[in-house]
């Protein structure tokens, strides 16, 4: 925005991360991938980025016993997700914002509500507990997935919001580094511990570090309800992540004493009050992290908006509108897709017949590479596939998947001739990357 405007104004509810250590936000940190990637060079900001990533090729899966298994995402070897701190990401691109010299960002400025008939909006000032108002149109509201700006609109139909929120919530945890600041778990790697109903997972930080996150029902026998003392956070461990456990100092006090987070899916009908306010990132459409997309899907909010401006310029109705278009849906299917990797991270990573559909999949991809991309290759590494369009195509390779392997437990047991005619027979390319021009068959 700083490029194409003459000056912005940053309303922020939080102290300067910059001041504060980079200990904002919720969770330390974040997956990137291709989609966040392309916002980032796209803001040149990519050369302050790269030394602050780990690279993950894949999913170490532990089993109860103690066995590692190695999946890996892509099959290429540049198809590869980052690990990068949530902190030290908001710093470099405060830092960014602020270099252009005509982006003013107010800390400890709390947005209030938007009052749609006037365009204005409201603020305290945490400062000194002052309560103002400015005039604000057009006014784009990025504060997040329990965005009061989205609330302001709950009686009216025009954006048409629900939350939902899911059973099951999420804490963090962390593995320092070992002695001389050595990984204590393989550091190539996204961490699993899949049980089913629950997991664990862990990232690792530059510095040697890991943090682990248990996502776990909020209620119910195996719940976080029922992990209030020492004794039931030792034999929960114990029993499901004894590995992982004996890695954790002081864990019985950071399982019970660490805020427990919500998770939830944001959708809304519109996300914009003609040209005077836009919802934006998880305002307009928080996903649960399943994914690992909420905010590679923000950035990519970004890099679309500002073709958009580009193009149009500053009817902002129109900006806006074009915006939603284009976007809504594809937010709609990032957020079904992230529900549905829950279940495949938890629990069918474990299913033998998954790992042969997964390589099938890759075999398929050798073969036909402008037809059969793996979903997950789709979202996570392929940029210009639109996640509707990655939706769409995943439910009929799933499909395909489970009819070539349905009498398989090996790849050699499959024909593969048939199998790459029916691929031909049912997948158009996905046109060079320009997917919105896709026709699928079906
Ligand atoms: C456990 C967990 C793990 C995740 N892992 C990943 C991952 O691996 N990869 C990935 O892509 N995404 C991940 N996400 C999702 C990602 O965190 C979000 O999608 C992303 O942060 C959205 O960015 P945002 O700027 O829209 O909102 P936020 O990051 O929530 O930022 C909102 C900002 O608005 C400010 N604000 C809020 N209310 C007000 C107010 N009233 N007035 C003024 N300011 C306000 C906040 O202080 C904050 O700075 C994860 C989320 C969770 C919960």
């Amino acid at each position: 925005m700083a490029r194409h405007v003459a000056s912005i104004d940053v309303y922020e509810r939080g102290v300067d991360p910059r001041e504060a250590d980079g200990q904002a936000g919720r969770s330390i940190n974040l997956a990137l991938a291709a989609r966040g990637i392309r916002a980032l060079q796209t803001a040149g900001v990519m050369p302050h980025i790269e030394p602050l990533l780990v690279p993950m090729r894949g999913r170490m899966i532990h089993d109860v016993d103690g066995s590692t298994e190695f999946q890996r995402y892509g099959q290429r070897d540049d198809e590869q997700i980052y690990s990068v701190s949530r902190g030290h990401l908001n710093q470099v691109l405060l830092n960014a914002a602020e270099e252009r010299g005509n982006v003013n960002i107010h800390f400890q400025q709390e947005a209030l509500g938007y009052d749609s008939s006037r365009c204005t909006a409201q603020f305290r000032d945490r400062n000194n507990d002052r309560d103002y108002e400015i005039a604000a149109a057009p006014l784009i509201a990025a504060d997040g997935a329990g965005s009061v700006i989205r609330g302001s609109y709950s009686g009216s139909n025009l954006i048409g919001a629900s939350r939902s929120l899911s059973q099951h919530g999420y804490k963090e945890l962390a593995i320092p580094a070992g002695s001389g600041g050595k990984f204590q778990l393989d550091p190539g790697a996204l961490h699993i511990w899949p049980r089913g109903g629950f997991m664990l997972i862990a990232l690792p930080n530059p510095g040697g570090d890991f943090t682990l996150t248990l996502f776990l029902a909020n209620e119910g026998e195996q719940s976080f309800s029922t992990l209030t003392d020492e004794q039931s956070v030792t034999a929960f461990f114990e029993s499901h992540f004894a590995d992982a456990a004996a890695l954790i100092p002081d864990l019985c006090n950071a399982v019970i004493n660490n805020p427990l987070g919500m998770l939830g899916t944001v959708r809304c009908r519109h996300w914009h009050d003609a040209g005077n306010m836009l919802l934006i990132g998880d305002a307009a459409h928080a996903v649960v992290p399943f994914h690992g997309q909420g905010m590679n899907l923000a950035f990519e909010d970004c890099v679309l908006f500002e073709q958009i401006f580009a193009d149009i310029g500053a009817d902002w109705e129109r900006v806006f509108e074009n915006f939603e278009s284009t976007q809504l849906t594809n937010a709609n299917a990032i957020a079904d897709m992230a529900l549905e990797n829950y279940v495949e991270m938890r629990d069918t990573v474990r299913d033998p017949k998954y790992a042969l559909q997964k390589e099938l999949a890759f075999e398929l991809e050798r073969r036909l590479p402008d037809r059969f991309i793996p979903r997950y290759s789709m979202v996570m590494f392929h940029a210009d596939i639109p996640y509707r369009v990655a939706k769409d195509r995943g439910a009929i390779q799933q499909h395909l998947l489970e009819q070539l392997t349905s009498d398989a437990e090996k790849i050699d047991q499959i024909d593969l001739d048939v199998a790459v005619a029916t691929v031909i027979e049912q997948l158009d390319p996905v046109n060079g990357g320009k997917a919105c021009a896709l026709i699928l068959k079906r």
